[in-house]
């Protein structure tokens, strides 16, 4: 491939297609590529998740991810409407199950409120109401709370870079970068594809892929593989379920807690939890890979992190387990739900970035150096907030572009 690009993004995840997307629309003409290493788009986290568009709730007010989520709750709406992609508004309830957690659940509203998100108290009663199953004693209703075909969205996004002149070339896994006067070579299979900006949206490798580019020697994080698995509930207990039901997070944990979602096919899957994967695309217990797992141990941050979070952590791989624990962590939201009832239902594995004293990273991290920008969080709700993250990135390639 002899083209000069103007713009490489790594990644055809919902952020770097998004960000494509993005940078064709504000700059027509421009010369895009998306490389790929799999065969076909959203093969990792957006095609592996919950499929939940977030109202915005639970995040720090102020933070990216707050505006991120809000603006792109609507702006995933309105473009999946556009593209005839499937989308539905919900809402969800967050359920309190007893009585010590109605603190925890009042700052969650007042957090609500502070980042603008209309939802509405319940007692016992109106829960029941909404959810005749699940055993609350006080509940949030957040009206603004949906379900998206997320792969189906990546594949709208795809074909959009396509008819804007961009291209998406799958299985071409980026194995080097080699920086040269105005830009950069992007190695990928066997050759070298230059371009004047590149942009990293490679999600569970994104510290890795920065990494490779020459003069970073070092980046303030590393990515931290934390697997979600599902089970899928026997149709006699997902009729028991209307819609989406979370439980009251967590404050030790980044994660929302297995929930009930039933999906945009109506079947009803719990889950995901939360533990560590042994590979970056580790689906499962016995994906292990040696290079990943020495790399985590390498990082100062995750010994921290693995003492911070021990009880935590042996709670939820107990559970990953044995699916009796399982449904007994279900059952206090349904109960009556035993481990007969749960099906397998996939995983998924989260790009969690950690930073050296062992905090995994809060908000969505995007940092520039030299010719590259590189995003090196965006876990969920990053696939909520895909449109406006990918406005940003885009914004940000282009200012490296325009000042070279
Ligand atoms: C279990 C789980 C549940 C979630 N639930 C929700 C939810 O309900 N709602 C929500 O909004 N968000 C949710 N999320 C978060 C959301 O899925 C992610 O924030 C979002 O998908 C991130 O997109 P991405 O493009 O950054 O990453 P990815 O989708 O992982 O894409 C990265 C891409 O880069 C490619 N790549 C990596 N290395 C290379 C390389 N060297 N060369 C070429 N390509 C490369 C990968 O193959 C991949 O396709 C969830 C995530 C998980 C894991």
């Amino acid at each position: 491939m002899s083209q000069l690009f103007d713009v490489v993004v790594i990644g055809a995840g919902l952020v770097g297609l998004s960000t494509a997307h993005s940078l064709l629309q504000a700059r027509p003409g421009l010369a895009v590529a998306v490389l790929e290493k799999e065969a076909g788009v959203a093969r990792h986290q957006s095609g592996h998740n919950s499929g939940v568009l977030h109202s915005g709730l639970y995040y720090r007010p102020g933070s990216a991810k707050a505006t991120y989520a809000a603006r792109g709750l609507a702006a995933v709406a309105e473009f999946a409407d556009a593209h005839a992609v499937a989308h539905a508004t919900t809402g969800k309830l967050v359920v309190a199950t007893d009585a010590g957690q109605l603190q925890r659940l009042d700052a969650l509203a007042e957090r609500g409120v502070a980042n603008g998100v209309p939802l509405r108290r319940l007692d016992a009663a109106q829960a029941r109401d909404v959810e005749p199953e699940i055993p609350a004693v006080a509940a949030l209703w957040v009206e603004r709370t949906g379900l998206c075909d997320f792969p189906a969205l990546a594949d709208a996004l795809a074909l959009e870079v396509l008819r804007a002149g961009g291209q998406v070339l799958t299985r071409h896994p980026v194995t080097g970068l080699r920086e040269v006067p105005g830009g950069m070579d992007v190695l990928t299979d066997g050759m070298a594809v230059r371009t004047r900006v590149l942009v990293n949206c490679a999600g569970l490798f994104s510290d890795r892929v920065a990494l490779m580019q020459p003069d970073v020697t070092e980046v303030p994080v590393r990515i931290v593989p934390f697997r979600g698995e599902y089970a899928e509930l026997v149709a006699e207990q997902a009729e028991r379920v209307r819609g989406l039901v979370y439980p009251v997070p967590d404050p030790a944990l980044p994660f929302l807690g297995v929930h009930l979602t039933r999906g945009l096919d109506a079947t009803v899957r719990v889950g995901p939890n939360a533990v560590p994967a042994l590979a970056r695309e580790g689906y499962r217990w016995g994906r292990v890979s040696a290079r990943d797992t020495v790399a985590s141990l390498r990082w100062p941050g995750v010994w921290r992190l693995a003492r911070g979070m021990a009880g935590t952590g042996l709670g939820e791989i107990s559970r990953s387990l044995s699916r009796r624990r399982f449904a007994a962590e279900v059952g206090r939201m349904l109960p009556g739900v035993r481990a007969e009832h749960l099906r397998p239902g996939g995983a998924g594995v989260r790009a969690q970035a950690v930073d050296r004293t062992g905090a995994l990273v809060e908000d969505f991290l995007v940092l520039r150096r030299g010719p590259a920008v590189h995003v090196l969080n965006a876990p969920s709700p990053g696939a909520t907030a895909c449109l406006p993250i990918g406005a940003d990135v885009s914004a940000r390639a282009l200012a490296v572009l325009d000042a070279r």
